[in-house]
């Protein structure tokens, strides 16, 4: 039997937090259970908001709180040529459109149909779907489009994606079972944009096979996008990691935390002087305990 692979992957857009602490410890945790691995993805796919500062200072926090992890740590922005290999083979079976919407045309658009009492499909984070007749246009209209030179970002036709799988998906959840995936809910899916050659749901997808992870413990917050996950596993090929979503930590104003308020961030939880022992004592949970099962 193969022994685990779990990864922690933090994006160094801001302060690491409370939250960020819970997971990768109980990343930590499930990997020395298990006999297993733990692997540091760092994602900086977003290379203005996520400064080398950033990823200094987060490495830093990770070695204070006691994490340890194998080297060498894959760094998203050093591998953008594996993640645009990865969309060419999506493109070649035509999965892929140019859609040239802008955000505010989107919000025009989504506003002006919310505004006929039907509102327009949101998907499962809340954002409206893409709403572009890009990929029924004209051979000709395509074409003018594509030599206007604006900007455009790159869409999984998320309808042939899943004709192309053409059976329905699941994944299997710790504790839950078998979850059914529904990807279609989440619309034509950004993959990559004309600037930026990739997507958070292309380069995790693509990275979790490359560093052979077998175990995705990451917050609740990802639930939803694992349908689009186990969709492009299944076009791309790519093996099936177990999944376990664990809860997220909460604000004292019962909210998520977020990387720009400053209290739980660990820098400052440090500077007033709590140690990483009482970190781990302040995010011990006995659900957390149960962490994935080997299989
Ligand atoms: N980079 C993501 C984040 O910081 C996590 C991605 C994942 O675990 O799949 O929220």
């Amino acid at each position: 039997m193969n022994l685990p692979v779990y990864r922690f992957a933090p994006s160094p857009n801001g302060h690491l937090h409370l939250g960020h602490a819970y997971s990768a410890i109980l990343n930590q945790r499930a990997a020395q259970k298990y006999g297993g691995k733990l692997l540091l993805r760092v994602e900086d796919i977003d290379t203005i908001r996520c400064t080398p500062q950033l990823q200094a200072d987060m490495l830093e926090d990770l070695h204070w709180l006691g994490i340890q992890w194998e080297e060498p740590v894959r760094k998203q922005s050093e591998h953008f040529e594996d993640y645009q290999c990865t969309l060419h083979k999506l493109e070649e079976r035509s999965l892929v459109y140019k859609a040239y919407l802008t955000r505010a045309q989107i919000k025009r658009f989504v506003a002006q149909q919310d505004a006929t009492g039907t509102p327009w499909p949101r998907d499962p984070d809340g954002a409206p779907l893409y709403p572009g007749d890009d990929k029924v246009l004209s051979a000709q209209d395509q074409q003018e489009r594509q030599n206007s030179d604006a900007p455009y970002a790159l869409r999984l036709n998320m309808e042939k994606a899943i004709a192309a799988v053409g059976q329905p998906l699941r994944w299997q959840e710790a504790r839950t079972g078998k979850i059914q995936a529904d990807p279609a809910a989440w619309g034509d899916v950004v993959l990559a944009r004309k600037d930026t050659p990739t997507s958070y749901h292309l380069s995790v997808v693509v990275d979790d096979a490359l560093q052979g992870i077998t175990h995705i413990l990451r917050g609740t917050d990802l639930y939803h996008a694992t349908s689009v996950h186990r969709l492009l596993q299944t076009l791309l090929n790519l093996p099936e990691p177990l999944y376990e979503h664990h809860h997220l930590i909460m604000g004292a104003d019962g909210r998520k935390l977020a990387k720009s308020a400053k209290d739980t961030s660990l820098r400052e939880l440090r500077a007033s002087g709590v140690t990483p022992a009482q970190i781990r004592e302040m995010l011990s949970n006995p659900a957390s305990e149960q962490t994935t099962a080997r299989s």
